[in-house]
């Protein structure tokens, strides 16, 4: 599925392209914390294995901004690999314990580069790709991305490095990649979950923000238009319904705190688009409808 919208950027044309690649299904104790939320991140990772029932599909998004300045890209989707036992050689016992827990369905017609291709986005002139995160469902199709610098963390790579995210899977001596904790200017109000801030154009319409909680390194990327400020919000929340702070929220951010902080914080903010919503295409179009309005 795929979702185009046009708005503008300082009076300049530019479009947001939703593009979803396939679904990703969870255990419930993984969709919603079967536990209460002081509860250690070991015995919450122990309740969704040993729980038989699963939610129903969440859509994996990807999204690409046609920027005045460029064409970027936030997280890089799922591809059939995670389902192929040869592309797990390095890592076999890895590949068994993550399908324990996690079904990611998707075609190679469903990836990002092959939607993209469709739709007559050359991704070699992507100039950044956002990493919201490094796990599996949001990195696959970074290689395609060959000029294009990879935006994470440093705090995402300890991460993955300790709990074996398995980078090996979308990274190479080749993958530009730089950090928004490293090169990104500190807020002024740090209450907000909000931390290092890099401008990914040069009239800052465009920021990629550190917002640990979901992961150490989690980032969010905003983009301001001329009708409304659109932000791109990873697991934060699965959807937009529950980026409340009393809403049920996933059973493993490994910072409940912090994710509780951001959720207040993006709480009746801009239009959010989370990575997971079913409900992101009718929100754009609600945007869309503002535009061709004026
Ligand atoms: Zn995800």
């Amino acid at each position: 599925m795929t979702k185009r919208v046009p708005f503008t950027i300082n009076n300049s044309p530019a479009r947001v392209t939703l593009i979803q690649t396939g679904t990703i299904t969870i255990k419930r104790c993984h969709h919603s914390c079967c536990l209460p939320e002081r509860a250690p991140m070991t015995a919450r990772f122990a309740a969704i294995l040993a729980d038989r029932r699963w939610a129903d599909p969440m859509p994996i998004w990807t999204f690409v901004i046609e920027h005045p300045e460029g064409i970027f890209i936030v997280d890089a989707g799922a591809t059939p690999a995670f389902n192929d036992e040869a592309s797990w050689e390095r890592d076999p016992r890895a590949g068994r314990l993550l399908r324990s827990f996690l079904r990611i369905e998707v075609q190679e017609h469903e990836t990002l580069p092959a939607q993209m291709d469709a739709l007559g986005i050359p991704t070699e002139e992507v100039s950044a790709l956002v990493l919201t995160h490094q796990h599996i469902d949001h990195t696959a199709s970074v290689p395609a991305f060959k000029n294009a610098d990879i935006w994470t963390t440093a705090a995402e790579d300890n991460a993955a490095a300790h709990t074996g995210s398995n980078p090996w899977r979308w990274r190479s001596a080749e993958t530009r990649i730089r950090h928004i904790d490293a090169e990104g200017i500190e807020p002024t109000d740090p209450k907000s979950g909000l931390k290092a801030t890099v401008n990914l154009v040069g009239d800052a319409s465009l920021r990629a923000i550190h917002t640990p909680g979901h992961t150490p390194g989690s980032a969010s990327v905003v983009l301001a238009t001329d009708q409304a400020e659109i932000w791109f919000t990873g697991d934060t929340s699965f959807t937009a319904d529950t980026m409340n702070p009393t809403a049920d929220t996933a059973g493993i951010h490994t910072d409940m705190s912090a994710v509780r902080r951001l959720h207040n914080h993006f709480a009746g903010i801009g239009v959010l688009l989370p990575s997971h919503d079913w409900d992101n295409p009718s929100r754009l179009a609600g945007l869309a409808e503002t535009v061709s309005g004026r």
